[in-house]
């Protein structure tokens, strides 16, 4: 089916609208921080206009794979624990200062705790991210996040905007219809289904009762601009299980948790800790400042009977290395084991080729892809949250200013064709009218053994659609490049 045009506004009536919806974001916690913050000092974050089109039949795939993603990647942690680890030793040679750290810490608690971590659970809070390729009408697969995922608070929040907008009939210049049906426009349901994902690492820290004592801790960034994301899901956490969290950062951890006979505690009110949610500790920018005190509260956690979400090795099977092996069908057979045929399909078609650029035969043909053809490919190091990749034309000279032993920690991805669109962006209150380009984010939250490798509960959690300008290659909205958006299913 063909999509809908966006509304067309009178000047007037599109200034009514940006009133609207920005005062709306502005009663309903659909904000974000402006730098150099002061406590009171919310700013609307930016967003959309108008939901943007995405094909309904993609959106159900994309929705409908996210509990066979979780397994893989859970698999990968559990069931190929020695491959997996085998494979960061290598990498962390080529990275020392972040692979090279977060393995190291690994190490460091495995030995620390005798051979065995005294946790088996781990928690899983997931997003899987695609762009829409329009050649072959398919979702392709960026990349599998598995820490600190951003942006199931705000997603919740701009589908509810938007819904506000298309009831009052804002997107009609006469004030009098509903430009969009209700079921085009759905609402993420992120924020109650990460809460209840937390909730139920809760719950199976607690050997499967509904505990209200014990509380989640979320590990957060000094400063953190994106805190009322994070906070949406505290309240739900709070509301909807009665479970209660705190917030501190890496360089707080030691000085204000305990651990007593293995167990994590808040050391002010001694309450226990039943799940640790990082949401920090992914990029190296985050252990910079004080390395020492960073990294030895990361092993501290790791050596707790608190649930982590992520484990370091759950963090670590996040890696774009793990993505690029795991695009070769028969391994992803292999780690999934019992999975239908239709489940399986539907997983791997939503890849595109990866390429390692290591030594081997497929190695050496991509160094040429690379050098000679790079105009369809991405280059990426083993890094997240944005900035880090490198485009097209930039590839040969970004790879000739290193020894060639070090282009093995990168991944050479083919580019993803997405539509663009001429929705509208609204940011710090100007209105921007570029053509934008989107990236559909699935949410899954599940709880495994990593030990056996049991699967305990494994669930969709939501949606999250951002754009940003054609014009830019990246798109990380806390970093300045994108904005949240949400989806009109045509
Ligand atoms: P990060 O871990 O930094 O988020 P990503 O792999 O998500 O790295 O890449 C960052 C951004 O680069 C994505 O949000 C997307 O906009 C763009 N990008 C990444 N891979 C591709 C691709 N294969 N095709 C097109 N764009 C891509
Ligand atoms: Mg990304």
């Amino acid at each position: 089916m063909a999509a809908k045009d966006f509304p067309a506004l009178s000047p007037e009536n599109e200034k009514e609208l940006v009133e609207r919806l920005s005062q709306w974001a502005l009663a309903n916690g659909l904000v974000m921080y402006p730098p150099n913050w002061q406590l009171h000092s919310a700013n609307n974050a930016p967003i959309t206009m108008f939901p943007t089109p995405f094909p309904k039949d993609l959106f159900e795939d994309a929705m409908k794979v996210q509990t066979t993603f979780n397994k893989l990647y859970a698999n990968v942690v559990s069931k190929e624990k020695v491959w997996l680890v085998d494979l960061i030793k290598s990498l962390a040679d080529f990275d020392k200062d972040f692979t090279g750290k977060l393995y190291e810490t690994y190490v460091k608690a495995v030995e620390s705790s005798n051979g065995t971590l005294p946790q088996p659970l781990s928690l899983g809070v997931f997003r899987s991210d695609y762009m829409y390729n329009q050649t072959d009408h398919t979702i392709k697969q960026i990349e599998f996040n598995t820490v600190s995922i951003s942006f199931g608070g705000l997603s919740t929040k701009v589908g509810a905007a938007q819904n506000y907008l298309n009831k009052s009939g804002v997107y009609d210049n006469d004030y009098s219809l509903k430009y969009y049906q209700p079921d085009e426009v759905p609402v993420s349901e992120s924020i109650d289904k990460i809460a209840s994902g937390l909730a139920q690492g809760n719950y199976f820290y607690n050997d499967e009762v509904d505990n209200q004592k014990t509380v989640v801790l979320f590990v957060v960034q000094p400063g953190e601009r994106n805190c009322f994301d994070q906070r949406l899901i505290e309240y739900a956490l709070l509301e909807n299980h009665g479970i209660k969290s705190y917030r501190l950062t890496l360089e707080e951890i030691k000085e204000k948790t305990t651990i007593n006979s293995g167990k994590l505690y808040i050391k002010a009110t001694m309450d226990e800790v039943s799940v640790v949610y990082y949401r920090s500790g992914y990029a190296p920018s985050d252990y910079s400042v004080n390395p020492e005190k960073t990294w030895d509260a990361r092993l501290h956690l790791e050596v707790s009977k608190a649930i982590k979400c992520p484990s370091l090795l759950t963090q670590l099977s996040g890696s774009k290395k793990v993505q690029q092996v795991l695009t070769d069908a028969s391994r992803v057979k292999e780690v999934l084991g019992d999975v239908s045929q239709e489940e399986l399909d539907l997983l791997l078609s939503t890849f595109v080729k990866i390429h390692p650029l290591d030594d081997t035969a497929a190695g050496k043909e991509a160094k040429r892809l690379a050098l000679e053809e790079p105009e369809n490919y991405v280059l990426k190091p083993q890094r997240e949250g944005g900035g880090n990749n490198v485009y097209k034309g930039d590839i040969p000279g970004h790879l000739k200013a290193l020894d060639e032993s070090e282009w093995g920690a990168y991944i050479l991805m083919e580019l993803i064709h997405p539509p663009t669109h001429k929705n509208k962006i609204i940011k710090d209150g100007q209105v921007y009218n570029e053509d934008i380009l989107s990236e559909l984010g699935i949410f899954g939250t599940l709880v495994f053994n990593e030990e056996t490798g049991e699967i305990k509960s494994n669930e969709n959690a939501g949606f999250l659609l951002r754009s940003k300008f054609s014009s830019s290659d990246e798109g990380g909205v806390a970093a300045g490049f994108g904005c949240v958006d949400t989806v009109y299913l045509y």
